[in-house]
């Protein structure tokens, strides 16, 4: 085993571990454990598998054919099914703050062009008129959505991936692994040495990857954090960054800086932080609870703030 990587938090530890890169899902994906790196690799193609799937680009995939069937049933998969099961159901209980509907605003804004702009207004308006999550049906794996709307799973599928993910190593008799998705992190059982694994919460003014605010302690279990510092642009001193709020077409201005999700079902934690971010600190606390999920704020005054009882340690 040559690499020694360390854990998504960049602490070293002692016992050595293989990785594997991938990029997927418009991110750079980290699989590592103290396994054979073909068992490694065979994870990663599963999650070329599910791009092709879950990827509203991707010609044939699942969200592609929603969005091109001008209002007629479709048939899903069942991974997809559950991905908007779920995505339905937290959106109806943060009152469509997490809103998979938003596709036509979140490719009116497209944060990641090369050369990005604020839309005008009318723009925005136009862009939210089919966002009525009331209106997609979901019956089992066949689903119908208006020819007006489309869905968009960039702030939830990662989720769904990484238990999948966890899921096929644990098949393949892996009982050790960290899974990075772009900072979606699942975990599978503990470190090789038997110690919780240690996730580094990103500080927004760090390098991607290098610096922590704070360190969560995890085994069997996901670490999911949304960060405006994730994607965005920025435009005359003011950061247009990717979550946006589905009251105003607008990105999300809270104050919210990051939030973390951490609880057993990585594709329930990322639902939840997108939803979280736009909730804003109170309300994103009380939805995280009613769900049995921890959390994190992080708040552009600097200011964080925990669940009680988490295994966080903040660092300086
Ligand atoms: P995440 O990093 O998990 O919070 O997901 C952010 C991604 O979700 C964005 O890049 C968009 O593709 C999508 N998105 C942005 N705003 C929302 C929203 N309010 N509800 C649902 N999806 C969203
Ligand atoms: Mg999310």
């Amino acid at each position: 085993m040559q690499d020694k990587e360390g854990t998504a938090s960049g602490t070293r530890i002692a016992v050595e571990l293989n990785s594997v890169k991938g990029f997927f899902f418009d991110t750079i994906n980290t699989l590592s454990a103290p396994v054979d790196k073909r068992i490694l690799q065979d994870a990663l193609d599963q999650c070329a598998f599910y791009n092709d799937l879950l990827s509203k680009t991707v010609p044939g995939s699942d969200v592609h054919r929603i969005n091109n069937a001008a209002g007629k049933p479709v048939q899903i998969s069942a991974h997809t099914a559950r991905i908007i099961e779920v995505a339905l159901d937290i959106g109806r209980q943060s009152k469509g703050a997490l809103n998979i509907a938003l596709e036509p605003l979140i490719r009116l804004w497209d944060v990641r062009a090369q050369n990005p702009r604020v839309p005008k207004e009318s723009e925005i308006q136009e862009a939210m008129r089919g966002s009525d999550l009331s209106l997609i049906e979901l019956d089992g794996q066949t689903i119908r959505v208006p020819e007006d709307m489309s869905v968009d799973l960039g702030g939830i599928a990662k989720g769904y991936i990484a238990d999948r993910i966890a899921d096929y190593l644990r098949s393949r008799g892996v009982n050790s692994a960290l899974l990075n998705l772009g900072g979606n992190v699942a975990t599978v059982g503990k470190r090789p040495d038997g110690q919780l694994w240690s996730i580094g919460l990103q500080s927004p003014e760090g390098l991607s990857g290098v610096e922590y605010f704070a360190v969560v302690s995890s085994s069997d279990n996901s670490v999911v954090t949304s960060g405006v510092y994730e994607r965005g642009f920025d435009l005359d001193g003011v950061r247009y960054h990717h979550i946006l709020d589905p009251r105003s077409g607008y990105p999300v201005s809270n104050g919210v800086v990051s939030v973390t999700a951490i609880g057993s079902e990585s594709l329930m934690a990322d639902a939840l932080t997108t939803a979280m971010f736009v909730l804003g600190k109170n309300a994103g606390e009380q939805l995280a609870a009613r769900y049995g999920y921890q959390c994190v704020f992080r708040m552009a005054d600097g200011s964080i703030s925990y669940t009680d009882g988490l295994s966080i340690k903040l660092l300086a």
